[in-house]
């Protein structure tokens, strides 16, 4: 079946969704999330760094307005102290010179309202500026008395204004000086010193307070300018503070959370405090912040979803893709998979014959070379057998290549029963076979295989498509390393060897000898060119006379075909009969043969002559043709000449295979009038009362019998058999291959009515045979009386051919005489 394959994508949308997201994926999208959560906390870091910041500015400007409020009521107290001190030294001078001191005190520095100055302790007013009143006393004595005046770091006394006095702004000390017991009361306007600082953009509510030492306020200046003698509330924490200067947050007013800076005086019981309310401080540095934060936290948040989308559907896009590659990947695999299939079938295609399921000539090859290169390395023994059916054409043309094919088939399994698994069986050609023997232990075995083969292919088939053949092989066999080393000269050595088995005969196996491989090289050339020999007459025929031993009279011709080949020169028939043959140009080259009788024999009459019947060979192909009788019928009308002046030559086999159309055109052949002579007589297995069914006149005994029959009581036995058997049916006899004397002796002895052969002419050119149809009797030398006997002749030779091993001095000589015969005695 075909290979089939679809391009169309096998995955379905919803795969492409499926949720499979695996650890890194999750990771994918973790890690970008952490690292935007530690960028928040950075961002965050820095909000609460600004705050921090902020807190720390706003701290700053506290202690430094709280340093210069301390620094300037220090110096406003030191120059009370200084003006006390210059005053009780005027008033030593005199009351005026302490009033113009202190009147200057009081006109130079707004901050001091009232002084006076107290001698000897009080209460006796020494001066008081404005004016003097009980107020001043009373404080001062409240403030003496309460509070020994002492002589330390801080000496000034503070008081409280007794009500109904002074402005609430106002606060009464009493500065004492180590000069007398005096002491200076003066009322300071607090109010007017600490009226700039809510000028100072300290925030709406920034509060100053101006504490004693226990840390009650005495004066508390807003941001609004409010100035507020406060309760007798204590700011403990400020009080129990023991360092000089410090920043605190805590409660201040209201439940409130304020921020405050101290500053205490070094020489004086007075802490300044500067304080502002903790969410004012930070509001700013807050909604920024806070703003900020949003907005970063919005756009983060915006990039983050984004990202993450974009994440999100980059790694679903990706496993779309992903997912289509995998499924593009499954086609791709299951493309490679059915091309793979494809290949292999192909392969297995291309290295099999489909007919036989052998492995072809390709394979064959291929399989053989890997086996000799392993050969190389081992001991065992190899050998490549060549097989080509005998006939198989034949079979092929008369039966139909139906049964040709069931034929190949046949043979094919026949081989494969009879060879091991590990031998190599392949078709190479039409009925060609070839097999590789391996693993052998001796050569000797290739011989028990080789015979078993014959005897297994030529086993009749019963029932082949209806017919029952025979059929038998030629085996050509090639053994490695001996006869080559490679698969191309075993094979060429197989092949030569087979053709040799084909050449001396049929069923047989062969083993190569060196010389056999010309013959091949020689036969490819020939059967190239035999076609075009065919028809550009190359061809030609000589002609054997028959000789009648009665009366040595030449009462016949045989035709032999001879091939004048360009590049070899005068070929014979054992060189090209077999090969066209095979190759089905037997049917031509048989049609050129009789044609050219026809004409031959035409000549002769057109010159006159007492023609003979010239009898020509007929293949078995050849009486497969129906139509034979009336091709020759035809070329009889066209040369005008009679039907008895030809007679034809058939082989034993002709009437043993394929019987029917033989026989039809054997009858056909008898009613035209032409004569019928079954050669080589005795080289087969028929015997004469099954030939006797057939229209044969004349019986040609092979040469095989006449060999030797002078010396094989056996072959004489035969040959006087078959003579008188014949007789008996009617037919004549006729010896061929009669070389001697002795033989023709014999065989005149025996009966024997005719004779071919050298010992009375070889075949001859047409120009000879005229002669020897002008002359018609070819007498014996030995027969011929010494006196009257011409000088002889000499021995008709064919031109140019080999003796076949015989020398002419072994044949007796025959001279061509038109004198008087005598008979043999
Ligand atoms: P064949 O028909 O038996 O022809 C006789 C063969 O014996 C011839 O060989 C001939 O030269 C040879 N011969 C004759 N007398 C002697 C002899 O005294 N001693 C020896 N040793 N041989 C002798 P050739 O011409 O080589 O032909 C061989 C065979 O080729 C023929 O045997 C015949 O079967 C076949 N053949 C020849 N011409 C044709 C043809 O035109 N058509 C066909 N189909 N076959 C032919
Ligand atoms: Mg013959
Ligand atoms: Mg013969």
């Amino acid at each position: 079946m075909p290979f089939s394959f679809s391009l169309r994508r096998r995955t379905s949308p919803r795969s492409l969704l499926r949720d499979d997201w695996t650890v890194r994926d999750f990771a994918s999208v973790g890690v970008p999330l952490v690292l935007v959560l530690l960028i928040l906390f950075a961002i965050w870091q820095r909000f609460d760094a600004e705050k921090a910041s902020v807190r720390h500015n706003a701290t700053v400007q506290q202690e430094n307005i709280a340093a210069v409020i301390s620094e300037n009521l220090t110096q406003t107290l030191d120059r009370g102290r200084r003006l006390t001190l210059a005053s009780e030294i005027a008033a030593d001078g005199g009351r005026q010179a302490a009033t113009n001191q202190l009147a200057a005190l009081i006109a130079s520095d707004a901050t001091y309202v009232r002084v006076a100055l107290y001698r000897n302790a009080p209460p006796c007013t020494f001066l008081a500026l404005p004016s003097a009143n009980g107020h001043d006393s009373t404080a001062v004595t409240h403030a003496v008395h309460g509070h020994p005046p002492c002589r330390t770091a801080k000496d000034v006394l503070l008081t409280r204004l007794l009500p109904g006095g002074e402005k609430l702004s106002r606060l009464p000390v009493v500065i004492s000086t180590a000069y007398n017991d005096d002491a200076l009361l003066a009322v300071l306007d607090l109010g007017h010193l600490l009226q700039p600082y809510p000028n100072l953009d300290l925030g709406r509510s920034a509060v100053i307070q101006i504490l004693d030492d226990d840390g009650r306020a005495l004066a508390e200046q807003h941001a609004d300018g409010a100035f507020v003698i406060p309760d007798d509330r204590r700011y403990a924490q400020f009080a129990n503070n023991t360092a000089t200067k410090g920043s605190l947050a805590g409660n201040l007013f209201e439940g409130r959370s304020y921020l405050s800076s101290f500053q205490r005086l070094k020489r004086f019981p007075f802490t300044v405090v500067v304080s502002s309310e903790l969410d004012e401080i930070m509001t700013p540095a807050q909604s920024g912040t806070r703003l900020r934060f949003l907005t970063t936290m919005t756009a983060l948040t915006t990039m983050i979803g984004l990202a993450v989308f974009a994440f999100v559907w980059g790694i679903s896009r990706q496993k779309r893709i992903i997912a289509a590659l995998e499924a593009a990947n499954h086609e791709n695999r299951a493309l490679i998979a059915g091309l793979e299939d494809e290949k292999r079938h192909a392969f297995v295609m291309a290295a099999h014959d489909h007919l036989t399921g052998l492995t072809n000539r390709r394979m064959f090859g291929e399989l053989v070379g890997t086996h000799l290169s392993r050969a190389k390395r081992s001991r065992e023994h190899y050998a490549l057998l060549y097989l080509d059916l005998d006939r198989f054409k034949a079979i092929n043309d008369t039966l139909g290549h139906h049964v040709g094919d069931l034929l190949l088939q046949t043979v094919a399994d026949r081989l494969r029963s009879t060879l091991r698994e590990s031998d190599i069986v392949a078709r190479i050609g039409g009925d060609e076979f070839a097999v590789l023997l391996t693993g052998l232990a001796s050569t000797d075995d290739v011989e028990v295989v080789a015979a078993k083969i014959v005897e297994q292919i030529s086993a009749p088939i019963l029932d082949l498509a209806g017919h029952d053949v025979h059929v038998t092989p030629s085996i050509g066999i090639a053994i490695f390393p001996r006869d080559g080393h490679d698969v191309g000269s075993l094979c060429r050595h197989a092949d030569a060897a087979m053709y040799e088995s084909k050449r001396t005969g049929h069923g047989k196996y062969t083993y190569y000898e060196p010389g056999f491989s010309g013959d091949r090289e020689r036969l490819f050339a020939l059967e190239q060119r035999l076609p075009r020999a065919i028809a550009e007459n190359e061809l030609m025929l000589h002609f054997q006379p028959k000789v009648r031993i009665s009366d040595y009279r030449i009462i016949g011709f045989e035709a032999l075909v001879r091939w004048q080949h360009p590049d070899f020169g005068l070929l014979y028939p054992g060189d090209f009969i077999p090969l066209a043959e095979r190759t089905g140009l037997i049917v031509d080259l048989g049609n050129w043969v009789t044609e050219s009788c026809c004409r031959q024999l035409a000549t002769w009459m057109m010159e006159g002559l007492d023609t003979v019947p010239i009898a020509f060979n007929v293949s078995v192909q050849q009486l497969q043709d129906a139509e034979l009788p009336q091709r020759i019928e035809t070329l009889l009308g066209r040369y005008k000449v009679p039907a008895e002046r030809l007679e034809v030559e058939i082989t034993e086999t002709t009437l043993v295979e394929s019987i029917e159309i033989a026989r039809q055109v054997l009858d056909g052949l008898e009613k035209l009038g032409i004569g019928i002579a079954l050669d080589d007589f005795g080289s087969g297995f028929s015997n004469l009362s099954y030939i006797r069914t057939f229209p044969v006149h004349r019986i040609k005994i092979d040469r095989e019998f006449i060999n030797d029959i002078r010396n094989s009581p056996y072959d004489g036995a035969i040959v006087a058999s078959i003579i008188s058997l014949a007789h008996n049916l009617n037919m004549q006899v006729i010896a061929e291959g009669v070389e001697t004397l002795d033989q023709l002796i014999h065989l005149k002895t025996a009966g024997c009515d005719e004779v071919q052969g050298y010992f009375f002419s070889r075949p001859v050119p047409a120009s000879e045979a005229t002669d020897l149809i002008v002359r018609s009797i070819l007498v014996p030398a030995v027969m011929v009386p010494e006196s009257s006997a011409p000088p002889p002749k000499p021995f008709p030779q064919e031109h140019g051919r080999k003796h076949d091993g015989e020398t002419p001095a072994k044949h007796d000589e025959c001279i061509v005489t038109e004198a008087q015969t005598q008979p043999l005695g």
